[in-house]
């Protein structure tokens, strides 16, 4: 395919940009070369931690920091009180402090599940959105003459009209806002029913 630069109107030092960065004959300059590199994969899932598990397990932890100290304070006080009273008192933060790192241990396992399909709808969506932006930069071509970008008619959908010279510092931005433009934004994940004791965040 040959396509016309829309600057100095000839064909004959435009390559497509996939081209032009494998070409070793002519190899692209730098800032040139990382401008025309094609999007950045995007980034893999990764699972949210359980906010209501995290608070429990802060309260947890401050009741037994809390608990620590006031046996610290007990073991330095005075010797003489009663043995049940400072057993009460050491003890007394565990009744609590073990009970909520358990229920925010529980709390993190049912929940997982929910966070594991939330991290991969979000993967799958932004997964989607780099489709469409590679989709658009296969579509770029390079004027070698003018050192400009342009998209010729047609290339990325069937009725696409040509683009205007467009300076290879704004490729980037112009991948993204024509993805979008041309291509559509990608319909959010269908929100899958969440079975009954796998509700809670
Ligand atoms: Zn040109």
């Amino acid at each position: 395919m040959n396509a016309e630069c829309p600057r100095c109107t000839e064909a004959d030092q435009a390559v497509s940009v996939p081209l032009a960065l494998a070409d070793t004959t002519h190899p692209l300059g730098e800032p040139e070369r990382s401008l025309l590199l094609p999007p950045p994969p995007p980034a893999p899932a990764v699972v949210g931690r359980s906010k209501p598990a995290v608070a429990l397990y802060a309260v947890a932890a401050v009741i037994t920091v809390l608990g620590l100290k006031s046996m610290a304070d007990g073991l330095s006080g005075p010797q003489d009180a009663d043995l049940a009273y400072r057993l009460g008192a050491i003890l007394g933060p565990l009744f609590f402090s073990v009970p909520l790192a358990l229920a925010g241990m529980v709390v993190q396992l049912t929940t997982r599940r929910r966070r594991v399909r939330a991290a991969e709808a979000g993967a799958e969506a932004r997964r989607a959105v780099w489709e469409r932006c590679h989709r658009v930069w296969q579509a770029a071509w390079l004027c070698r003459r003018c050192r400009t970008a342009f998209f010729p008619k047609g290339s990325v959908t069937p009725d696409f009209p040509a683009s205007p010279a467009i300076a290879v510092a704004q490729v980037p931005s112009w991948v993204t806002a024509t993805a979008e433009r041309a291509l559509g934004v990608p319909e959010p994940a269908a929100v899958r029913p969440v079975p009954s004791g796998d509700r809670s965040s």
